[in-house]
């Protein structure tokens, strides 16, 4: 990637563009391309096509999604499916359209089979059905990665997708209904030292695994990919390590301060029991994880500590 390349990063108000934002300026890249959503509707297929005609990127990241944590994709199902069917439809349509041949899709480990052998390794995707909390998701983001496939088929572009395990970092969401678990807990042990509660609430059994991906690192994982000129199938983004819900929630306990007692909320859903990727792909082309997640956790607290 030329350091004069046009980049047009999507979502960079979001934990993840923002993440590309600042490992693309930090890595010395001059012509980075970004439009809120008061500039640009990502929805709006005119304006999206029209967009990219008048700015012709030579690169885009696709960082721009309807996220949200377990319950957000349960309840806003038709919102999940409908919204990111658009984003992704519009953004590699039009990309095609205006004739630029790289570009980089963002899914997420949800597009795997729930019951899927651990590691998930690549090839798993489509051979079993899906966790159905959230099914509106995965099929959107699976639709996403078969257009990247049926361009680059069909028209010799070069789209690549990416599929990041459980991310979390700067800018994540915090807010309690909607967000993904390490933000809610970092949050809920936090307001729980404040209060002087005797416990916390952590959704769920705490017995499901999942496997933490601090931001910064998904985004130099990206940028790393498309400074090589990756041009393969797609490639799972994570570090190869999980750990139990319970464990995260002790360890939030310790970094935040917390010195309560955990209590389950067993009428929230646990979701899939287990999301560990394979990441030997990923460690083939050179790359590996380097934030260990105490760390991050202390660096996202650090942050929400800024923000609140
Ligand atoms: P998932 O990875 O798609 O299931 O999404 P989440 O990050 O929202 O949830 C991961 C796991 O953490 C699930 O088993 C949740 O039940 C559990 N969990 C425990 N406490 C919380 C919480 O306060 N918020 C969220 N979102 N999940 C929680």
């Amino acid at each position: 990637m030329d350091k004069k390349a046009r980049i047009f990063v999507t979502g960079h108000r979001g934990m993840v563009g923002s993440a590309l934002l600042r490992r693309l300026q930090a890595g010395g890249y001059t012509n980075l391309i970004t439009a809120g959503r008061d500039t640009l509707e990502l929805l709006d297929q005119a304006a999206v096509a029209a967009f990219l005609v008048e700015h012709r990127p030579d690169y885009i990241f696709i960082a721009a999604a309807k996220v949200g944590g377990i319950q957000a994709n349960n309840v806003y199902r038709a919102d999940f499916l409908y919204q990111n069917l658009m984003i992704e439809a519009n953004l590699i349509h039009g990309a095609h359209a205006a004739g630029v041949q790289r570009l980089m899709f963002l899914g997420s480990s949800c597009i795997y089979p729930r019951d899927c052998p651990q590691p998930i390794r690549e090839d798993y995707l489509l051979t079993g059905p899906l966790e159905p909390t959230n099914e509106p998701y995965a099929i959107a983001k699976i639709a996403g990665i078969k257009l990247c496939e049926a361009y680059n088929a069909q028209y010799g572009r070069q789209y690549v997708s990416v599929m990041p395990t459980n991310l979390y970092g700067p800018n994540d969401n915090y807010d309690l209904a909607n967000s993904h678990v390490l933000p809610a807990l970092i949050r809920k042990a936090h307001e729980a030292k404040l209060r002087g509660d005797a416990e916390y609430v952590v959704w769920g059994s705490g017995t499901p695994r999942r496997e933490f991906l601090y931001v910064d690192d998904l985004a130099d994982a990206c940028v790393h990919l498309m400074e090589q000129g990756y041009d393969g199938p797609l490639v799972n983004i994570g570090t190869g390590e999980d750990v139990t819900i319970r464990e995260l929630a002790e360890t939030v306990m310790q970094v935040v301060g917390f010195q309560g007692r955990i209590v389950y909320d067993s009428s929230k859903p646990d979701g899939t029991p287990r999301k560990l990727l394979d990441v030997n792909r990923l460690a083939a082309l050179g790359w590996s994880a380097k934030t260990k997640l105490r760390d991050g956790i202390r660096f996202a607290h650090q942050d929400w500590l800024a923000r609140s």
